[in-house]
């Protein structure tokens, strides 16, 4: 690969770029903001004014989009899947729905064009590091040929299944995230309550039965964790919006496959409070806020 285009220079997409444009591919980038337009040029990044713009002579489209109708408008809306070269390679990181993925990715197959779902997993901090990990759906082939620059953002690749597949396993994840957090939080809570220190007690729960990632990696409780949101007043991190649309997507999923989720809706109904509160760019993690 030696071109490629990317849109959505968003949190995640912005650093994803950056890594592609520091291992020495060339890349042609868009975003609604101007503010991001600058960030990307100062980065060495060719900014373009449209999401057409940004396909002349490239190898593969990225996009890093917030939600589901903004996937629609760039490819549907803007047509990029009637005037795209056909040997371009598409990879759609946003989270969206499994529904609109495959739509999309059908059209692209019946105008020749190969795409791949491949949300991703990590947040900012594993977006800067390059180490995401990517859930792709699509077709193994193409996959093999995004290889090298899913290698470049990231050191776990995954592949889930035929196209929508990587936005289910994506869903089903981040369902599990939002449940252990709410957890973990609430857990938290009751040990301090009861006169424990925080710190005591989460270095115990980690190595015991109830270890779990938001204990390991992403501590909700202020201070117990250096470098999770937590400690910086949960700023920047993965946003409770975010969080409640892909709790949204998982209700759907769930409603569509008469499948029973108890325990997803409950923690929807946290983060659609956390939004009423007034917490939606705050990070995942504040939910240990209903709980101090
Ligand atoms: P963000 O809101 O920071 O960035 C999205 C960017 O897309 C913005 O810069 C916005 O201006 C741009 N944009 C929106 N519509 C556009 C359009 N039509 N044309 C061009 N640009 C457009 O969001 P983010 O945190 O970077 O997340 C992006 C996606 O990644 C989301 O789907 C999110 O669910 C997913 N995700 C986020 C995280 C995280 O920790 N933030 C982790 C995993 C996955």
């Amino acid at each position: 690969m030696k071109k490629i285009g990317f849109i959505g220079l968003g949190n995640m997409g912005l650093p994803m770029a950056n890594n592609i444009s520091k291992a020495g591919i060339e890349v042609n980038a868009f975003d609604l903001s101007e503010k991001a337009l600058i960030h990307a040029e100062n980065l060495g990044m060719s900014i373009k004014q449209d999401s057409k713009g940004v396909l002349e002579d490239i190898d593969a489209l990225i996009t890093m989009l917030p939600n589901g109708s903004s996937v629609e408008k760039i490819f549907l809306e803007d047509n990029l899947l009637e005037v795209i070269n056909k040997r371009t390679l598409i990879i759609e990181s946003s989270t969206i729905s499994p529904g609109i993925s495959k739509k999309i990715s059908t059209i692209a197959k019946n105008h020749g064009i190969s795409m791949l779902d491949a949300p991703v997993s990590g947040g900012v901090k594993g977006a800067e590091l390059g180490n995401l990990t990517f859930i792709v759906g699509g077709s193994q082939a193409d996959l093999e040929k995004g290889l090298s620059l899913f290698k470049i953002m990231g050191d776990k690749i995954f592949y889930a299944g035929e196209s929508g597949s990587g936005q289910i396993a994506k869903l089903c994840n981040n369902m599990l995230l939002a449940v252990h957090m709410c957890g973990t939080a609430e857990t938290l809570a009751l040990g301090v309550n009861n006169g424990l220190d925080p710190v005591v007690l989460s270095e115990i729960m980690k190595n015991s039965s109830g270890g779990n990632w938001s204990l390991e990696k992403y501590n909700p409780y202020p201070g117990v964790m250096e470098t999770a949101p937590a400690s910086e007043n949960y700023s920047g991190g993965f946003l409770n919006s975010l969080m409640l649309k892909d709790l949204k997507l998982a209700s759907e999923l769930a409603l569509g496959s008469k499948s029973t989720t108890p325990m997803g809706k409950l923690a929807m109904q946290l983060y659609e409070e956390m939004m009423d509160d007034g917490f939606g760019t705050l990070d995942f993690s504040s939910i240990q806020k209903k709980y101090l």
